[in-house]
């Protein structure tokens, strides 16, 4: 298996630090708003990452935080009339809600940094105790300088990053570069004791202390969107190495913005979609597709028309389930001949799907082995194939989608309703048979309020279920 590391710039054979065990880390949201479908790009690849480690045999632990202190949160507490508390408790129950309707599965541990203020301050101040770090007035600051490799990350010297730096209201800061490990809080403001006096600490620092509180000092894959690499990310690995003195992450990864019109989509431009709002019109599962049918590190423009044709895919691919199990329940379980053959054509796709997925996790690719086995498997079946042949195209097509996080919704909850469908069917066909067209004719209407839409095939009545909207 292959990743793009941003620390090295290129595609690098993806060893672990201990064999068949992942340790992955991914920033997560600030939780003071609805989370928009420009986060929800991020949050849905390292969602499908983990499912896909897993499904090449790691043992996955996922981290994902939650920022659930900073000054985004304090403004809209006020705007909201609730304690900053309140505010991100709401979100942080939104985010969870949001992120189920888009098939994202919970991390193993979502810390928050109200809950590892211990460990951020014993940070702090080791970083302070090796001289990293120095105070000014309440407030602590990384020195830069200190630790030589400051850029490795994002792969800027010094000099680059202080000619492009801002003026910084705090002038007494050593170099402009330097950044708040810990900021006193002003009044009103929430905050904790520390050997600083009262604060709360900066942003960057929650991660380093996180990732070591529940992974250890070394990580195998740190990632975020694009937009993280610098400053944030290149804090972490300068806070984390500079206390550790060891390698923090070994490959990192950024995922491209969803952008809109060719601007990142973002909350300050206000160019932004909920996935509330998406789901007014489209199944959260067509987002999925639409995601991951662009390779994660491309930038993706958002638009209806892509929206529609992921819309369209993700019904091919329910319908092609419907028909083969149709078809499966039709056949007998004598094998036919030609089948051997079928079946190595069939099971061919699983190692076209991985061999696409191993290179930098390329789910553009892998998607389209997906597609391909539905249109073979479609094309077969005028060949009236054995029922081993339907079954196992069906369990691959789910096995593969649900590597995805596809096709994993419907299948449990529409089961039981399967059989209530049928029996609707032949209640109908009774109904018909003795000329009761007023029942026959409601049934029908039942069906078709449940999206069914019923065919007369040679072979008898077939139904199907049209995706949601
Ligand atoms: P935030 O709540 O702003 O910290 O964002 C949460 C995650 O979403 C981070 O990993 C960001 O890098 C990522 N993100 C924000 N906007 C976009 C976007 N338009 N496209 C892809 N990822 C994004
Ligand atoms: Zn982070």
């Amino acid at each position: 298996m292959k990743f793009y590391n941003t620390l090295t710039r290129q595609k690098e054979e993806f060893v672990t630090a201990e064999p068949g065990k992942v340790k992955l880390y991914a920033c997560g949201p600030t939780v003071y708003n609805y989370f928009h479908i420009g986060n929800a790009r991020t949050f849905i690849t390292f969602d499908a990452l983990r499912n896909y480690l897993q499904y090449r045999g790691y043992e996955v632990t996922f981290v994902q935080n939650f920022t659930d202190v900073d000054d985004k949160i304090i403004q809209q507490a006020l705007k909201e009339n609730l304690s900053p508390k309140e505010i991100s408790e709401k979100y942080i129950d939104a985010y969870f809600k949001d992120a189920e309707s888009l098939g994202i599965l919970k991390a193993d541990v979502h810390p928050r940094v109200t809950e590892t203020i211990t460990e951020i301050i014993e940070f702090v101040q080791a970083l302070m105790d090796k001289g990293f770090a120095y105070e000014l007035k309440g407030d602590v600051y990384f020195d830069v300088e200190a630790y030589p490799d400051y850029g490795a990350l994002s792969k800027q010297s010094l000099e680059e990053l202080k000619s492009g730096a801002r003026i910084e209201v705090n002038e007494a800061k050593k170099n402009p570069l330097d950044f708040a490990l810990w900021k006193t809080a002003k009044p009103g403001e929430p905050s904790w004791d520390s050997p600083w006096g009262k604060g709360r600490p900066g942003w960057h620092i929650e991660c380093s202390a996180m990732a070591k509180k529940y992974l250890g000092e070394t990580i195998d894959i740190h990632g975020g969107g694009g937009d993280l690499v610098f400053p944030h990310h290149e804090n972490e690995v300068a806070q984390s190495q500079a206390l550790t003195g060891k390698p923090f992450a070994r490959y990192w990864i950024h995922v491209g913005y969803l952008n809109v019109d060719n601007r990142k989509m973002s909350k300050s431009l206000n160019n932004f979609f909920t996935p509330r709002e998406i789901a007014e019109e489209f199944d959260l599962e067509v987002v999925r597709v639409f995601m991951l049918s662009a390779h994660y590190r491309n930038p993706i423009n958002f638009s209806r028309e892509g929206m529609e044709a992921s819309k369209n895919g993700l019904e091919r691919l329910y319908n092609a389930l419907d028909n083969w199990r149709y078809y499966s329940e039709k056949t007998e379980q004598t094998p036919v001949e030609g089948d051997e053959a079928r079946l190595r054509e069939v099971e061919n796709h699983r190692t076209r799907f991985t061999e696409e997925m191993d290179d930098d996790f390329n789910t553009a690719n892998g998607m389209a082995v997906i597609f391909e086995l539905v249109k073979t498997v479609n094309e077969m079946i005028t060949q009236k194939p054995g029922k081993k042949v339907l079954e196992t195209a069906m369990q691959l097509l789910q096995e593969l989608s649900g590597v995805l996080g596809l096709l994993t919704k419907r299948k449990d909850q529409d089961r039981s309703l399967d059989t209530e469908i049928e029996a609707l069917i032949r209640e109908r066909q009774s109904a018909r048979k003795e000329k009761n067209y007023p029942r026959a004719d409601q049934i029908r209407d039942e069906l078709t309020a449940q999206g069914i839409v019923l065919e007369d095939t040679p072979e008898g009545i077939k139904w199907k279920r049209l995706a949601k909207k």
